[in-house]
């Protein structure tokens, strides 16, 4: 039986407080692949986004920021981390099963719970917080930055002060990053994400050990900025976002096996093998390609008009 994710989670996160083991970090590209991710986005801005938030301090404070949503997974805050630990990832098999997902994170649990009710037999993995809100909270952080851009806009129009909403936006970006991070990482998007679990005809690993030993320690012993960025892309630009960011995330999914089949070859022990190497900087890459995208994105969207309030609040039932 698949071990709850929950309980792992909790288990990770004790060994990551224990000062005596020799792991750098846990959890979806440890502190350096998310820092890799969030610093090789926000140095590869293009000049048309607003100079502060290409600025060495902002740099340094995105960078900084690329672990933080880890950061609230201490035991110290338990009721922060039992909230905030499902949007680290999303199992893809299971959410098909109610495919296509709602947009909205609400609108998702209905749906799961409306299928729940249909398929009681599948009420524990059917849970919400089992599957994950992964691409959900990605949506949200990025309209909280979409946002904060717009009034960026606004204000400088204005000819008012500027600095309190810069610092604003340069903390969503930094946030959004650890998330955009975490759905470049196979293991983030799948059932299988520590081990193999169900039929296995390949003879993939059952280890509890393949999703830090491939995110934390082989990122923090093997990978570098050089080498992440000589496999980035150029700026590309992007439409309707959800719709992108799954596309993002199917091509994160198809690598699950990749993870699995390079395991096999010892491709995460010690300096691992061309093909591992290449494998773990190209999806590092694909982080921050996809975040840089996301904030230019968010730039291009924050100047569109915004709809009028009483179109927005008749399709819904505020209180
Ligand atoms: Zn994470």
């Amino acid at each position: 039986m698949t071990l709850h994710r929950s309980a792992l989670l909790r288990s990770l996160a004790a060994l990551c407080l224990m000062p005596m083991l020799a792991v750098p970090a846990c959890f979806a590209w440890g502190k350096d692949g998310h820092k890799m991710i969030n610093h090789l986005a926000v140095t590869s801005l293009p000049a048309s986004i607003p100079a502060f938030l290409r600025s060495p301090a902002a740099v340094d404070e995105i960078t900084y920021l690329g672990p933080e949503p880890d950061r609230w997974r201490s035991p110290a805050e338990p009721e922060l981390d039992a909230m905030q630990a499902p949007d680290h990832y999303i199992d893809m098999e299971l959410a098909d099963r109610i495919a296509p997902l709602p947009r909205e994170r609400y609108q998702y649990i209905a749906k799961l719970y409306a299928y729940i009710e249909a398929h009681p037999d599948q009420a524990r993995e059917m849970q919400p917080t089992h599957i994950g809100f992964q691409p959900y909270i990605t949506e949200e952080v990025w309209e909280r930055l979409k946002s904060a851009m717009r009034d960026y806009r606004q204000l400088k129009a204005a000819g008012k002060d500027t600095m309190p909403v810069q610092q604003a936006i340069i903390f969503y970006a930094g946030w959004l990053g650890h998330y955009v991070a975490d759905g470049s990482q196979p293991l983030h998007t799948t059932i299988e994400y520590n081990g193999w679990v169900g039929p296995n005809p390949n003879h993939y690993t059952t280890s509890h050990h393949i999703h830090s030993q491939f995110e934390s320690e082989f990122v923090h012993d093997n990978m570098t900025d050089a080498e992440v960025r000589q496999y980035m892309k150029p700026v590309e630009p992007i439409g309707d976002e959800w719709t992108q960011y799954w596309a993002y995330l199917n091509t994160t999914h198809a690598d699950v096996d990749e993870v699995y089949q390079l395991w096999n070859e010892h491709g995460f022990e010690g300096k691992g093998t061309a093909e591992s190497r290449k494998f773990t900087a190209e999806r590092l890459a694909a982080g921050a390609d996809e975040l840089r995208n996301l904030i230019v994105a968010a730039w291009v969207k924050s100047a569109e008009p915004v709809p009028e309030w009483h179109d927005h609040y008749d399709k819904k039932d505020k209180k």
